[in-house]
């Protein structure tokens, strides 16, 4: 017997919900653990409070002085809540969350100690973070890099420890984290949409994004998880034969959740009370065993640092319920993967939201600039979108028949799709009075307030416009969101400069009223952003075909995708918006290229590994346990064995046949590795692990899933699928 396994499922089958108490309402609870401005203005000066607000709202620098209050007000409230240490928390390239603990506690000399948190330790540490990935820039540059305070994002308690959410760059200023480009890239969408939003409401001072993620995961029993190396390595399982019962009756999907797993997000859910992350909606998904937690959306750097930390949370937690989470793309092969839709919008420091339809024209025209400068962003960067995207697990999701395509397109529904046939007829030049009256009556102002019901059909849709937001949908669910939207928040800020500059030229230059002049410009937008828009079946072999005519790309694997992150257009769109230059841009596709050639790497090792020292040696344990009852068919049985042991022989000899390509595979795989592991251009290496490597992957797996089927259930000794997803 397969002790591993059979040990596993019988634990598994014993395991019990734990016990979770809510004493407390969640409204007492939210934020308990979070130095927000609430707090602050309860633990420092009024004049720390005031430098902190700025600082957040203008991004003005807070003084050394005024640090000292905030950093000391700040260590009493942990004290008082328990932390013992605090720790600059940022988001390295690695995609994880990084930290390096420090205790209060400090001694003093005479045999006695003192808590201390200053001002300077707040604001600026430097962890000995060689380690990280850095594409290159430290050693261009400097070797050091220092993390640094982020005010935006307020500090919280995880555990007992102060967290202070951080930048973490170089010592020239390179970013070498996800965040600071992020935060640039904020930056420059807010001067951006105030420089239009003036053109309807000279109030407007500040325009947030925000972003509203949908978090998909699959639970699995760890002991069952750990049973399996490759889930262990790599976080996908390599293989394993479907089970005879999958997702085909959606049964699970919106079903009641079972009882381990809501104990396990109630408990989660407290802990993300505690840290402020407004988790709002549960249930389960598609596939067995997956399920999807979302929060109410929010400014996208808190937004973002909420996901990341929720990742990390999400972990510890399922430790206590000993489940393992699973935030791979594609942890099992014929049920639906898991991605991460973002949700994104901006709204005005006045209250609008400017991708929702409003009540007046007015309102509305400025809700179509908005949203038509957006499609015309994508339009002209879809390339660099889908890049924002790519790893080697969203790989296994984008283009894969469940999830939407490797080509992103647009979704705007049936009456926006009007709105913008009516509004591309508008006449060149100046508008009459009639024709501006009309537009106002019949076009703009009939756009209903209330779109949602009739945009979100379409889910086949990578880039859907659901009601009041964009809906970013081939986002991974490994990912950390701030690579989306900090491309999404670049190129729409981008998009909005150079509309302010058409919109003014026309003013200035030809004399035009202004409505005239953004009519004039967005008819042009329309029709030169045509081809991204698409209402049809996303999943469909005709809309690849019609995505090839309209010259979308479709770049299917991630080397091919990340080019476009390296693109003249891209680098200078960057640098012109100041959110990365050169340096910065060229050292992530060289981490993200590094980091999917090490993932394929090890897969094809895993594989190896599992397929020869698992798959093979049991399958021959089967074939000697056949060979057995033939030898012993022909001793009772004479020569009439042969009719006897005709199925047993034809299956000694299939899996022979089997276990004979697994071997050469194998060998070829590893030869393969070999002549990859020489080159050393970083893109013709990741090409040879794409185009090389990978392709044994399918070939191999097929042939250990085969022998699945045929070995003895009693040896075979990797969790099957049907145990690993439907153990609850
Ligand atoms: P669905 O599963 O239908 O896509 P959900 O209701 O699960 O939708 O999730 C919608 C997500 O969109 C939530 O995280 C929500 O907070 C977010 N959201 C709603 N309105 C906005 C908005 N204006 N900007 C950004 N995100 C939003
Ligand atoms: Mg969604």
């Amino acid at each position: 017997m397969s002790t591993l396994r059979f040990q596993a499922i019988m634990k598994a089958l014993d395991a019990k919900p734990i016990e979770i108490e809510e004493t407390k309402r969640r409204s007492e609870l939210f934020a308990f653990n979070v130095f927000n401005e609430h707090v602050m203005q309860q633990y420092v000066t009024k004049e720390a409070y005031q430098s902190v607000l700025s600082a957040i709202r203008t991004g003005a620098k807070i003084d050394r002085y005024l640090a000292d209050h905030v950093s000391t007000g700040m260590k009493e409230w942990a004290i008082a809540k328990g932390a013992t240490h605090y720790t600059h928390w940022f988001q390295p390239l690695t995609g994880a969350t990084a930290e390096k603990h420090d205790a209060f506690f400090e001694p003093i000399g005479n045999g006695t100690a003192i808590e201390k948190f200053e001002g300077s330790q707040l604001v600026q540490q430097e962890p000995d973070a060689s380690s990280f990935p850095n594409g290159g820039i430290r050693n261009t540059f400097e070797a050091r890099g220092y993390t640094a305070w982020d005010p935006t994002s307020p500090a919280f308690i995880y555990g007992t420890t102060l967290c202070i959410p951080t930048i973490f760059v170089a010592y020239t200023g390179e970013a070498l984290d996800y965040k600071t480009p992020l935060l640039r890239a904020l930056q420059a969408v807010d001067v951006a949409a105030v420089d239009v939003c003036k053109y309807f409401d000279k109030n407007v001072k500040k325009v947030n994004a925000s972003l509203g993620w949908e978090q998909e995961y699959f639970l699995i029993d760890s002991g069952l998880a750990n049973s399996r190396p490759d889930l262990m390595l790599t976080g996908r399982t390599l293989l394993g034969h479907s089970s005879a019962k999958g997702q085909q009756l959606d049964d699970h999907y919106f079903g009641t959740i079972p009882n381990r797993a809501m104990a396990y997000m109630r408990d989660l859910e407290h802990e993300c009370m505690l840290l402020g992350i407004p988790v709002k909606t549960r249930h389960n998904e598609v596939a067995p065993n997956q399920f999807e937690l979302a929060p109410i959306y929010s400014e996208a750097n808190l937004a973002v640092d909420h996901n990341s930390l929720l990742m990390d949370v999400m972990k510890k937690v399922a430790e206590r319920h000993k489940f393992v989470v699973l935030f791979h793309e594609k942890p099992f092969a014929g049920v639906n993967g898991s991605g991460k839709h973002n949700n994104w919008s901006l709204s005005t420091d006045t209250g609008v939201n400017l991708l929702s339809p409003g009540k007046t024209p007015m309102s509305n025209l400025q809700f179509l600039t908005f949203f038509i400068n957006t499609i015309k962003a994508v339009n002209e960067n879809e390339e660099l979108l889908r890049a924002s995207i790519a790893s080697a697990s969203n790989d296994h999701r984008l283009g894969a028949n469940e999830a939407p395509p490797a080509i992103i397109s647009v979704f705007i529904g049936a009456q926006l799709t009007k709105v913008l046939q009516n509004l591309e007829t508008v006449t060149k030049g100046k508008l009459s009075p009639e024709e501006k009256t009309d537009l106002k009556l019949n076009v703009v102002g009939k756009i209903p307030e209330i779109l949602l019901d009739n945009t979100d059909r379409n889910r086949t849709s990578p880039f859907a416009f659901t009601g009041n937001k964009f809906e970013f949908r081939a986002v991974g669910s490994r990912a950390n969101c701030a690579s989306a939207m900090t491309v999404l928040n670049s190129i729409v800020a981008k998009q909005l400069i150079d509309f302010k500059a058409e919109v003014d030229a026309l003013i200035e230059s030809k004399g035009m009223k202004k409505d005239d002049a953004i009519f004039n410009i967005l008819r042009e937008y329309i029709k030169q952003s045509k081809r991204i828009l698409f209402e049809g079946n996303g999943y469909s072999d005709e809309w690849e075909k019609e995505a090839k005519k309209r010259k979308l790309s479709n770049n299917k694997t991630t080397p091919e995708a990340l080019k476009a992150k390296i693109s003249e257009r891209a680098l200078s769109l960057f640098e012109e918006l100041n959110v990365m230059n050169r340096v910065e841009s060229k050292a992530r596709y060289e981490i993200e290229m590094e980091e999917y050639i090490l993932r394929i790497q090890i897969e094809s090792r895993v594989l190896g590994d599992i397929a020869r020292n698992h798959v093979v040696p049991t399958a021959v344990r089967y074939q000697n346990m056949l060979i057995e009852n033939v030898r012993g068919l022909k001793e009772v049985y004479g020569t009439s064995f042969k009719k006897l042991a005709k199925e047993q022989m034809s299956l000694i000899e299939n899996i022979s046949e089997h276990i004979e390509t697994i071997n050469t595979k194998i060998t070829e795989m590893v030869e393969a590795r070999k002549v990859a592991n020489n080159i050393v251009s970083v893109d013709k290496k990741a090409d040879a692990y794409c185009f090389k490597v990978k392709p044994f992957f399918e070939e191999i797996r097929y042939h250990c899933d085969k022998l699945e089927l045929m070995v003895d259930d009693e040896i075979w000794p990797l969790t099957k699928y049907r145990e690993l997803l439907f153990t609850k």
